[in-house]
């Protein structure tokens, strides 16, 4: 019994820590559920555990954090000065994941929406949001 407590605690933990950092994430969820759209989070049944899953409409949305996934021509992705050469191939090898997922959602008929966490600050987010919803 402790131990499941413990467990539980851990996770109620781990979702304080994590909700920091996914601010512009539950902003967009709350935006969606708000429309009436019903979604699934973290779906790990699905290639790559997408962020939103819509299974109404076939449709999984990923979020993306522009460092991490290497937004291409965005301000906030840098590579860092210091361990250059290992920052790179760490974000290459996320992008080249990124790739493969799409690719096996894609097969299973998936639509897949990417959205960067640039385009959900406060200045982008209902030109994010209105185009998101277009391609829904
Ligand atoms: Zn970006």
């Amino acid at each position: 019994m402790a131990d499941v407590h413990s467990k539980e605690q851990r996770r109620f933990n781990m979702q304080q820590i994590k909700g920091k950092h996914t601010k512009p994430e539950m902003l967009l969820r709350k935006y969606l559920h708000a429309q009436g759209f019903r979604y699934k989070l973290h779906d790990n049944t699905l290639p790559g555990k997408p962020d939103l899953v819509l299974p109404k409409y076939k449709t999984v949305i990923f979020i993306h954090g522009c460092f991490w996934h290497g937004h291409e021509n965005c301000k906030y992705f840098t590579i860092p000065k210091t361990r250059t050469q290992w920052w790179t191939e760490k974000i290459n090898k996320n992008i080249a994941n990124d790739v493969k997922v799409m690719k096996l959602l894609k097969k299973d008929g998936w639509k897949m929406i990417t959205t960067w966490e640039c385009g959900l600050k406060p200045a982008k987010f209902d030109k994010t949001l209105s185009s998101l919803l277009k391609k829904l």
